[in-house]
């Protein structure tokens, strides 16, 4: 077998950082697991057309399931910081580029990073 091209390991990383927030917000059902596999399925045909895109997958397949969860289950990720006032989604940040994180733009804070929400959830080990 070949080596993973950096295309495809590129896409593996995304694949795994957004299941792992998904897993972090309790919402890694089957059928949500599959919106990140067509996310990726139409992330690697993007990024086959624009290989320099390779560091900017996983903040677009955050952002394609993140559009695909409002559909079927609502704001996803609920921000952990905001104590108060109605919940409300994480934005990721930059939209289109390399080192993808979870914003409050509400509290103008950066949350995580993308495949770190574990942490700023409070399932991984406090600080
Ligand atoms: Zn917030």
């Amino acid at each position: 077998m070949d080596p993973l091209s950096p295309l495809e390991q590129a896409l593996h990383a995304a694949r795994a950082l957004v299941l792992a927030d998904l897993v972090a917000g309790d919402v890694a059902q089957a059928d949500v697991v599959s919106l990140v596999e067509d996310s990726v399925v139409q992330r690697r045909w993007w990024v086959e057309q624009w290989p320099e895109g390779a560091p900017f997958v996983a903040g677009l397949v955050a952002q394609d399931v993140q559009d695909a969860l409002l559909d079927r289950y609502g704001r996803w990720p609920l921000c952990p910081v905001c104590g108060t006032g109605d919940p409300h989604a994480l934005g990721v940040e930059p939209e289109l580029g390399p080192d993808p994180h979870w914003v409050c733009s509400e509290a103008g804070v950066r949350v995580a990073p993308v495949g770190g929400l574990a942490r700023a959830t409070g399932g991984g080990p406090a600080s």
